[in-house]
């Protein structure tokens, strides 16, 4: 087994700290582990993106916090790879360095009328509610009657059912308070959630589905028209588990609802944008219907509506950032990688850096697919590092963040920040966690 090592973890979501766990582990206690992230606070996604009202999910925290509590591993928060530190001086003071970053940025839909003020991207909504201090600045137009939010993934259901549901509802959740307000005083009376393909194609869970049809605040509608437009649907529910459970959940929003509840969701397949309209701002979308062509994809079909939209949401996929002097497979939008070992322009690997999470295979799977997807990073790393120990390196971390002049918020620091975002919550009367989602506010909480 390799003699003891320092491998850097860059991110300190769910592949950083399965990484980190797996390097401990694997190793049996010969690795120490720094991760480093942008932020002031660990756990990536399971705090900026699994949205706000599902905390038996966002409870993944806890394990994961038993990570950085293992005393071979250090929390170094506010560094970020490419602006505070380059790759270079990660490599001159580890052993190893495994990138885990993500996948922040959304896809566009590549339609006219994308940039007009009110055509947003999930990616920004989701920030805005999770509380993540990019996006603290950012407004939305919840004045607005009807909002569109195309893509038919769970991201997209997530964000459907944070704007149909109450500001009561969403009270005890961590939403920060500047959200909650907004959302208090939203005027959105209809989402319409938008699919290109057909109900048989929708990603999102069957379990998310359901929730989305039992809000009590909130009617919901599909045409059965929707539903019956795909004659090979039949044969790939009896085949497909997760397609029999949808299109069963999706039978249920067939009858036309009673008009009694505040808001109301239309749920609207083979609908295919085309144009977001609007002079200033946003005012309508134009879509074009769209029917199977019987090999699995679609085709348009040359009839077009408009729906009015004050706002529209697209959630048509993530993608990752190339990191500075990485590798990038910029048509794939991942660090190019087998097993983890992060392959240079001449496909071979390069020495001592590797790749995990979803910056290593795209944006799919659950948090607990990382997990699987790190160990095996990890075992590639450890073996290469028994087969061709690196040689020792020049420095030390500690040096290379004095030259650089850094002082990353620790481990202790976030536990500060974890305690403010709780007793704002009590002081708020708001369950556990209240966010603080500013930079400023984050940093001094830290300190
Ligand atoms: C909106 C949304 C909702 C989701 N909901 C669920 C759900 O309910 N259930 C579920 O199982 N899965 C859910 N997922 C999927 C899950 O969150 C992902 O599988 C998981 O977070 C991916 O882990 P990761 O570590 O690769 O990336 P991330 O979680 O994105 O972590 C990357 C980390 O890297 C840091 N970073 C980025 N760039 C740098 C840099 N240059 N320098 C230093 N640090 C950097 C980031 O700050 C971040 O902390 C959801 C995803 C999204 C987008």
């Amino acid at each position: 087994m390799v003699e003891s090592v320092r491998v850097a973890v860059i991110g300190s979501g769910p592949a950083g700290l399965y990484s980190a766990e797996a390097l401990v582990k694997q190793s049996g206690g010969n690795v120490r582990v720094d991760v480093l992230d942008r932020l002031p606070t660990p756990y990536g996604l399971v705090r900026y993106g699994v949205a706000p009202d599902h905390t038996s999910i966002k409870s993944i925290a806890r394990y994961l916090q038993r990570v950085l509590e293992d005393g071979a591993v250090r929390f170094l928060g506010c560094v970020e790879l490419g602006v505070d530190l380059t790759r270079d001086d990660l490599l001159s003071c580890y052993d190893a360095v495994v990138y885990a970053t993500g996948a922040m940025v959304d896809r566009r839909l590549g339609v006219p009328g994308e940039d007009l003020p009110g055509s947003v991207a999930a990616t920004d909504f989701v920030n805005w509610y999770c509380g993540h201090p990019d996006a603290a600045d950012h407004e939305f137009d919840l004045s607005v009657a009807d909002v569109a939010v195309i893509g038919v993934g769970n991201v997209a259901v997530d964000v459907v059912r944070i704007l149909a549901k109450t500001a009561d509802e969403l009270r005890a959740t961590d939403v920060p308070q500047h959200a909650l307000d907004a959302l208090a005083a939203s005027r959105v009376r209809r989402v319409h959630l938008i699919g290109r393909r057909g109900p048989a194609q929708a990603k999102f869970t069957t379990k998310e589905a359901r929730e989305l049809g039992q809000l009590p605040a909130a009617e919901i509608y599909l045409d059965p028209a929707d539903l019956d437009a795909d004659p090979a649907d039949a044969e790939l529910a009896e085949a497909d588990r997760h397609v029999r459970g949808n299109l069963k959940v999706l039978a249920g929003w067939t009858a036309e609802p009673a008009g009694d509840r505040p808001r109301r969701i239309d749920v609207r397949f083979w609908r295919s944008p085309v144009e977001i309209l609007g002079a200033d701002r946003v005012e309508g979308l134009r879509l074009e219907r769209t029917r199977p062509d019987g090999a699995g994809r679609v085709v348009g079909t040359g009839e077009y509506e408009t729906l009015p939209a004050g706002m529209v949401l697209r959630s048509v996929g993530y993608q990752s950032v190339p990191l500075q002097g990485v590798p990038f497979d910029d048509r794939a939008s991942v660090i190019p990688n087998d097993g983890g070992r992060v392959l240079g322009a001449d496909g071979a690997p390069v020495p001592r850096e590797y790749v995990a999470g979803w910056i290593k295979r795209g944006p799919s799977g659950v948090v607990g697919t990382n997990k699987s997807d790190a160990a095996e990073t990890v075992a590639n790393l450890l073996a290469d590092l028994d087969k061709d120990p690196s040689p020792a390196p020049a420095r030390t971390p500690d040096e290379v963040f004095a030259e650089r002049g850094l002082e990353p918020v620790t481990y202790d620091g976030w536990l500060a920040l974890d305690a403010a975002e709780a007793a704002l919550a009590r002081t708020l009367s708001r369950g556990d966690r209240v966010k603080l989602g500013h930079w400023q506010a984050m940093r001094d909480a830290c300190s």
